[in-house]
C-alpha cells in the first residue's frame, strides 16, 4: 500500500513536470496534477491506481464504444503487428487489413459512399475532407469553389483545417485561426445557411460540414427537416455535403451512422473514434461513388495527400475486429434500447431536481441543460455543470461539461454495452450528484 502511495506520487510529480496535457486546464493540472491515474478498464467501469472504480459516462472521448477490456481486441492488435505491424499505403501498396476494412465500411456506410480514404483520426479526417473536396472543384473547372461553411456549436477538431471549421470560438481564438474561406451557418436554421452561401457567392464555396448530433458543442440535435432542407440546398447550389460522424458513427445514436435518422446521404463522410472504439488510432473520410469516379477520370497526376499511417494494418485489422462486435452483439440495437433509458432517467431526474432546464440526447448521446430557473430557463451567473461534473467523479461517474457560449450543460455518452442495471447505477450517481450541488447554489 504504502509503496502504491508512493508511486502515485512519483507519478502525479511527473505528470505536473513533464505531461503537457491534451484540452486541460494548464494551472489546474500544475497544482493539482492528474485527477485520475487509469489503470484498467472492464466493460463501463474504470478503475484507476488508488483503487477507485468509476463508470465512464463518456465513453472516455466518444469513442470506446464496445466497452473497455476487449481481449479479443488485444489479441486480433497482437496478431496484426506480429505478422505485419506496418507497411505503406502510398501509391500502389497495399494490405489486407485495410482492403477488407475499406470494403466493410463501404457495406455499412449509407447510400453510394463506397470509397474511403484513412487517416489516424477524427481532426485529420476532417482536414482530408476539406481538401479533398477543394481538389475535387479543381478537377471539375471551379478552383474558385474553396469555401467550406460550418455550424455554429459545431466541433470538428484541431488540425489547421478542422479547428477552422469549429464554430466554437474559442478553439479558433486559442490560435488566432481566422481564415476567410471557413463561414458559418446557424446550426439549426437552414434559411441562415441560404443566407450565408448568397453573401458569400454559391460559386465560391467547395462543401458545407456537419455533425448529425453536435457533440462536444453542447449537444444538439437537429430539428425535424433540417438535414432534408440540407439536402437539398447543397443539390441547389451544387455544394458538397460532408457529414462528420466522428461521434456519431458505429452506433452512437442508435443507428450505424447519425445520419440515417435522416434518411438523407451525403457526399463525403467524416469517421474516426467508435471505428476501432479507441483501441487504435483510426479516422477515415468516405466519398461517394461519384465522386471516386470522378476523381478517377479526371485526375491527371498523384493524389497529393497522405499520411504515413493512412491504412496502417494494425489499426484496420482491430477496426474490422471492433465491427464485427457491434455486430454479433446487437450494440446499435442496445444503443436505442438504453439511450430510450437515459432520456427516460434524465426526465426523471428534471422532476426530482430544481435546476435541470431542456434535457435532450439521441440514442446514446444526451444533454441535460443546468438552470437557475426550470420555469424561465435563466442560467446561473457561473457555470454549474462543471461543479456537477467534478462532484459525480467523486461519487463515481465520469461525465463532462460544456460551457462554450454561455452553455452550462452536462454531456453524457456511455459505451454502447451498458446495461439496464449500470443505466440505473449512473442515473442514481447522476442525480445524487445534482443534488449536492444543487443544495449548495440554491441555498
Ligand atoms: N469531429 C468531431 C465531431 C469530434 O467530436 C472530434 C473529437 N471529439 C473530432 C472531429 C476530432 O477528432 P480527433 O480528436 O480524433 O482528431
Amino acid at each position: 500500500m504504502i509503496k502504491d502511495k508512493n508511486r502515485i506520487q512519483e507519478l502525479m510529480e511527473l505528470d505536473k513536470k513533464h505531461f503537457l496535457h491534451p484540452t486541460s486546464p494548464i494551472k489546474q493540472q500544475q497544482d493539482e496534477g492528474p485527477s485520475f491515474i487509469f489503470t484498467e478498464g472492464k466493460g463501463v467501469h474504470l478503475q484507476d491506481m488508488a483503487g477507485n472504480t468509476v463508470i465512464d459516462g463518456m465513453s472516455s472521448l466518444w469513442n470506446v464504444n464496445v466497452g473497455h477490456g476487449r481481449e479479443e481486441l488485444g489479441k486480433v492488435a497482437m496478431e496484426q503487428m506480429s505478422k505485419l505491424a506496418f507497411s505503406s499505403c502510398f501509391a500502389t501498396f497495399s494490405n489486407e487489413p485495410a482492403i477488407r476494412l475499406a470494403a466493410k465500411l463501404a457495406e455499412i456506410a449509407p447510400g453510394d459512399l463506397s470509397a474511403t480514404f484513412f487517416t489516424s483520426g477524427g481532426s485529420e479526417a476532417n482536414d482530408t475532407a476539406y481538401k479533398l473536396a477543394r481538389h475535387y472543384w479543381i478537377l471539375k473547372g471551379q478552383p474558385n469553389r474553396r469555401k467550406i461553411i460550418s455550424r455554429t456549436k459545431s466541433y470538428h477538431g484541431v488540425a489547421m483545417g478542422a479547428t477552422n471549421a469549429t464554430g466554437l470560438k474559442p478553439f479558433r481564438e486559442f490560435t488566432n485561426s481566422f481564415d476567410p474561406d471557413f463561414c458559418y451557418a446557424d446550426h439549426f436554421s437552414t434559411q441562415d445557411l441560404r443566407e450565408v452561401i448568397e453573401a458569400e457567392g454559391p460559386e465560391s464555396i467547395a462543401a458545407f460540414i456537419a455533425e448529425p448530433v453536435q457533440g462536444a458543442g453542447g449537444l444538439h440535435v437537429a430539428p425535424d427537416g433540417y438535414f432534408q432542407e440540407v439536402r437539398s440546398i447543397c443539390d441547389e447550389y451544387g455544394i458538397l455535403f460532408i457529414t462528420d460522424e466522428v461521434i456519431t458513427g458505429f452506433g452512437r445514436t442508435g443507428k450505424y451512422f447519425g445520419i440515417e435518422h435522416y434518411g438523407v446521404v451525403p457526399d463525403m463522410m467524416c469517421f474516426a473514434k467508435g471505428v476501432t472504439s479507441g483501441y487504435a488510432q483510426l479516422g477515415g473520410v468516405m466519398i461517394s461513388e461519384k465522386i471516386h469516379k470522378d476523381f478517377t477520370e479526371l485526375s491527371t497526376g498523384t493524389l497529393l495527400h497522405g499520411y504515413t499511417y493512412s491504412g496502417h494494418p494494425m489499426a484496420c485489422a482491430v477496426g474490422l475486429k471492433n465491427i464485427d462486435i457491434i455486430e454479433q452483439e446487437n450494440l446499435i440495437k442496445n444503443a436505442e434500447v438504453m439511450g430510450n433509458e437515459m432520456l427516460k432517467g434524465f426526465k426523471w431526474i428534471q422532476g426530482e431536481r430544481r435546476i435541470v432546464g431542456k434535457v435532450k440526447g439521441l440514442g446514446l448521446m444526451g444533454g441535460i441543460e443546468i438552470v437557475k430557473d426550470q420555469q424561465t430557463n435563466e442560467r446561473f451567473q457561473t457555470s454549474i455543470a462543471p461543479m456537477i461534473v467534478t462532484e459525480a467523479a467523486k461519487r463515481g461517474l465520469i461525465c463532462r461539461s460544456v460551457v462554450f457560449d454561455s452553455q452550462d450543460t452536462l454531456v453524457f455518452s456511455p459505451p454502447l454495452t451498458i446495461n439496464k442495471e449500470e443505466m440505473a447505477r449512473l442515473l442514481e450517481i447522476l442525480n445524487d450528484a445534482i443534488a449536492a450541488i444543487e443544495a449548495q447554489v440554491l441555498k
